[in-house]
C-alpha cells in the first residue's frame, strides 16, 4: 500500500513540474504579448506622511489587463518576467509610465507628491540605467526628488559594488531610495546603516504581528528608533487598521501605507482623488 502511494506521489511531483514548465512559458509568451498590446497598465497607492499630515507620495503597482494573465498573480508575473529576462523592457516601460504621471500629478502644485517605482536586480545592472532614468526625468521635466526608486535586499546584495555606485549617482541628483520589504530578506541591521537609500519601508509582515505581542510592538518602536539614529526615514507597509495606524503614529513612524490609508486605484482615479484632496489626507487615522 505504501510502496503505491509512493509511487503516485512521485508521478504526481513530476507532473506538477511538468506543469509549472508550461504555465511558465505561457506566461512568457502572455507578457511578451501584453507589452506589444500595452495591455500593462500602473495602479497607484497613497503614502501618508505623518508629519505633514497628508498624502506625500504614491507607489505604482503593476497591473495586467491581457485575459491571458488576469489570473496570474502580479507577483507571478513579475517572477517569470526576472527569470526571463523581460522584466527589463516592463520596467522600461514602467519608469516611463510613472514619469509621465508624475509630471500630471505634480502640474500646479507647490508641494510634490512622489512617485515611487520598484527596481529589479535586473534593471540596475542594465548599462545605461543612470542615464535613462535621468532622461526620463528631463523629458518628463520632472524634480528628480518626485522619483523614488523601491529595491529590495537581495537587489542592493547580489550585485553589491556595480549597483551601489549607480544608486549614489541617482541619489546625488535627488532621486530617493527606498529598501523595501525589509524584514522579509537577510534584514542584516548593517545594511540598514552600508546601503545608499533615505526609506526603510517596513514589511506587513511586521505591522500584522505588531498589535498581537508586546514584544513584537516593542521590537517595531525599537526599529523606527534604530533607523531614526542612522537618519532613516520609516514608511510602515500593509497598514489595514485605525489601530495599527494609532500605534505607528506613537512610535513615530513617518510615512504610512495601507489599505486604511488607501487602495491601489488606477491613475485617473487617483489624480482626482488627489485634485479634490477627497478626503484621502482627512482620512481620520486614529478610531474615536
Ligand atoms: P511591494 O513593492 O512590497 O508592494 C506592496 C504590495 O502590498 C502590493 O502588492 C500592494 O497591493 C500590497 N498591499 C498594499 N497595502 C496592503 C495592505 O494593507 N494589506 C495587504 N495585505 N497588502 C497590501 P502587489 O501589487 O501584488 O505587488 C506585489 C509585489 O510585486 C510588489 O511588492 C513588488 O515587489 C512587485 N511589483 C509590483 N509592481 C512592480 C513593477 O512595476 N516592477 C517590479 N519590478 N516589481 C513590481
Ligand atoms: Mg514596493
Ligand atoms: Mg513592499
Ligand atoms: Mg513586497
Amino acid at each position: 500500500h505504501s510502496k503505491a502511494k509512493g509511487k503516485n506521489q512521485y508521478c504526481l511531483f513530476d507532473h506538477s513540474i511538468q506543469l509549472q514548465i508550461t504555465q511558465k512559458a505561457n506566461i512568457e509568451r502572455s507578457i511578451k504579448e501584453a507589452l506589444r498590446n500595452q495591455q500593462f497598465e500602473l495602479h497607484y497607492q497613497p503614502i501618508f506622511d505623518c508629519a505633514e499630515g497628508r498624502i506625500t507620495g504614491v507607489e505604482a503597482l503593476l497591473r495586467c489587463q491581457a485575459p491571458a494573465l488576469s489570473g496570474v498573480p502580479i507577483q507571478t508575473v513579475i517572477e517569470t518576467a526576472e527569470q526571463t529576462g523581460l522584466i527589463v523592457p516592463l520596467d522600461k516601460w514602467v519608469l516611463e509610465a510613472a514619469c509621465r504621471f508624475a509630471g500630471k500629478l505634480n502640474a500646479g502644485r507647490d508641494r510634490g507628491i512622489r512617485v515611487t517605482i520598484n527596481v529589479s536586480a535586473n534593471d540596475i545592472a542594465q548599462q545605461g540605467f543612470v542615464n535613462h532614468v535621468e532622461d526620463c526625468l528631463a523629458r518628463n521635466r520632472l524634480k528628480p526628488d518626485w522619483l523614488g526608486l523601491e529595491l529590495t535586499e537581495s537587489v542592493l546584495i547580489n550585485s553589491f559594488e556595480g549597483s551601489r555606485s549607480k544608486l549614489e549617482a541617482l541619489k546625488e541628483i535627488g532621486v530617493r531610495m527606498y529598501l523595501d520589504d525589509f524584514g522579509t530578506g537577510y534584514s542584516s541591521l548593517n545594511y540598514l546603516k552600508l546601503l545608499p537609500i533615505d526609506y526603510v519601508k517596513i514589511d506587513k509582515s511586521f505591522v500584522a504581528s505588531m498589535l498581537q505581542s508586546e514584544k513584537d510592538g516593542l521590537f517595531m518602536k525599537t526599529l523606527v528608533q534604530l533607523s531614526h539614529t542612522i537618519d532613516l526615514k520609516v514608511v510602515a507597509e500593509g497598514v489595514e487598521t485605525a489601530r495599527q495606524a494609532n500605534m505607528l503614529l506613537r512610535f513615530q513612524c513617518d510615512m504610512l501605507q495601507g489599505y486604511h490609508i488607501g487602495m491601489p486605484r488606477n491613475g485617473e482615479d487617483m489624480l482626482r482623488d488627489l485634485a479634490l484632496d477627497l478626503g484621502l489626507s482627512q482620512r481620520p487615522l486614529v478610531e474615536q
